[in-house]
Order: C-alpha cells, then structure tokens, then sequence
C-alpha cells in the first residue's frame, strides 16, 4: 500500500465535515464547504439544481468517462409539531429508528437561521416517574425534544421562532482516538467524502494525469435514495459509488479494511467492474473485503435505476453501528484512499 495518504489528513477532514450539520434537505453549508476546498485545489465545479456538487478533472481521453460519488447528506429530522407542553415531536429523516438517537443532543435550525440547542428523550423518561419505561416503545409518539429554552407552550416555542418543518441535526459527537478510530454519527458518508477529496489533492498536487476525464459528485440526497441518480454525462462508463461497508453478524466487512460489495438490496453490482476493482486491491497490497450487504442501496443503484447506462460499483471504509452512533478505524479509511487512488490512474475494463 502507499503510504502517501496521511490517517491524521483523512480523520481530520471527516471530522472537519461531520461538524458541519447536514440532514438531508438542508446541505447547502457543507456543499459551500467542500466547494471552498475545491477552490484551493483549483478544480472547477458546478452546482445541480438539487444542490449537489460535480467537480470534473479532464483526463487524457474525453471520449469515455468516469464519474465517481461521496454523499454529504446525514440522517436527521424535522420539527413534526410543537406539544402543548413545549416539547416537539420529530419526523425522523432517512432510514434508522428513535432508538438510535435517544439521549442524543440536537440542534433546532429555524427558518430566519437561528439554532437552538435540545435533547432527544423519551417523553416517560425518568424512572422515579415512570415504573416501567423500558417497554415504552420508541417511536413518533413517545420521543420528543427538550428544547433547552424556558419554554412551557406552544406559544412560548413559536416565540422562538421554532415552527413545524424546521430542520433538526443530531450531535455528531466526533471523537479520534489514540488508538486510531473515530468514533462519530455521520461518518456515512463523510468519511468518503474526505477520502475523494484527498484523492483530488493527491492528483492536483502531483499534476497527475488521469487515464480518463473523471467526474466526482458530491451527491446530496442520498439517505432519501436519490442523491447520485442525475447529471451523468452520457459519456460515463464506469461509476463507483464510495460508501460504507457493513458490519454485523455474517458480514465480512471490518473497520480495517476496504469494502468492495458484491450485491445489495438492489442486486448485484457489475461483476467485472468488482473483479478489477478486487484485482487492484490485490495488485497494490491493499486489504480488502468482499462483502453482501443485506438492507442496502447505494447512489450508484440509485443510478441504475433511474436509467443511467453505467458499470456499477460500490466500495467504501467499514462503518460499525452504521446509521448510529458509527466508528471506524483509520486503517480502513487509508486502504479505501488507496484503492480509489490506484482504480483512478488504471485502465478501464472491456
Ligand atoms: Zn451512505
């Protein structure tokens, strides 16, 4: 493997990005950001009318092309209603359930921009109230928001200007270890998205020239299975998607290594694009695993299914408790920083 990638870059990049609130819906910060790092690496972008960002490097042929995709967008929530007592019930967006952010801290970003701070609890919280609550099922109903403002009624939150339909981020509650993981919500799809944009340093600072002109596209929209499914030019060939691995009972995947998934939810992904793809792995020492993901899709089936004409693959660092509270360890992020290195400067398949 290369050891050019540096652990510090890759896992200061994520957290840089993962502190920077994004559900679905409401990603024009974190777009602006990775734009500004565009910008320093003088790589021209555009935005879609979705709100996502291609950033487009010409390679030596223009006749074919490869698009390559990270998404910026995270779970999260909105304000559903405003309860008589203050509290605010919350429409989760993207798919996980309550369970995964009760006790969480989240943020309340109204409409004219102001943010204001709460926790995610269940409603019978307090054990000295509530006998037996750990039965209580968590759901729409029973978990709501404390906002931390004296507030005691629908009116006294309006005042606020807290209004059903406001945005709500969850804490990503980020933290690197000494022993090399980072633990934090929203490493999907962060984590990748910090790895393109290392791939993207790599090759403006060593004015390398790409095989083929490669598009990355920092989709938006993913968690709600649409991000990466548009502006495609026709000439694209191979599109990968950069995404987590799953960890689980039966699952290959790991927080050490580069997942290469073989088939999803949505099925199978282009057999020859995977075997190259486990064929650079091989070739330049980079651990991998080759992995099934039971209850996934990815933006790259997304495309595919929209109509896109493409080879399909997905690869991406291990995310453990995916879709919660994740970690992975930086071992598995300089692995997948490798293999996008090498499959960018390799030659297309047949
Ligand atoms: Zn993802």
């Amino acid at each position: 493997m290369n050891d050019f990638f540096k652990a510090e870059e890759l896992l200061n990049t994520t957290r840089d990005l993962v502190r920077i609130p994004s559900p679905s819906g409401f990603t024009d910060e974190v777009i602006s950001w990775v734009e500004g790092r565009m910008q320093e690496l003088n790589v021209p972008t555009y935005r879609n009318n979705k709100g996502g960002l291609i950033a487009t490097i010409e390679g030596n042929d223009s006749s074919k092309h490869r698009m390559l995709t990270a998404h910026v967008d995270t779970l999260g929530a909105m304000v559903k209603e405003i309860k008589s007592d203050g509290r605010l019930r919350l429409s989760l967006i993207g798919g996980f359930r309550f369970n995964a952010i009760e006790g969480e801290y989240c943020e309340i970003i109204t409409s004219s921009g102001k943010r204001y701070t709460g926790t995610i609890l269940l409603h019978q919280t307090s054990v000295h109230v509530y006998k037996n609550n750990g039965d209580v099922k968590r759901d729409e109903q029973n978990m709501e928001v404390r906002l931390d403002e004296r507030v005691f009624s629908v009116d006294d939150v309006e005042k606020l200007g807290i209004h059903v339909g406001d945005f709500t981020a969850f804490d990503p509650r980020v933290k690197l270890t000494e022993s090399g993981f980072i633990k934090s919500r929203h490493l999907d799809d962060k984590a990748s998205v910090a790895l393109l944009l290392a791939n993207i340093k790599k090759i403006k600072e060593e004015n390398i020239k790409l095989p083929y002109t490669t598009h990355f596209l920092i989709s938006n929209n993913e968690e709600i299975g649409y991000g990466g499914n548009s502006n495609i030019p026709d000439e694209t060939v191979e599109y990968i998607a950069v995404d987590m691995g799953a960890l689980g009972d039966g699952q290959t995947s790991d927080e050490h290594t580069v997942s290469i998934c073989a088939k999803d939810s949505s099925g199978p992904y282009h057999y020859r694009l995977r075997k190259h793809l486990v064929g650079l792995a091989e070739e330049y020492n980079i651990a991998y695993k080759l992995d099934i993901y039971p209850y996934y899709g990815s933006d790259a089936s997304a495309a595919i299914r929209a109509g896109a004409d493409v080879r399909h693959a997905l690869i991406g660092p291990g995310i453990d408790a995916s879709h919660a509270y994740e970690r992975t360890h930086q071992d598995s992020m300089l692995h997948t920083a490798n293999l996008i290195y090498n499959y960018l400067q390799s030659s297309m398949i047949d």
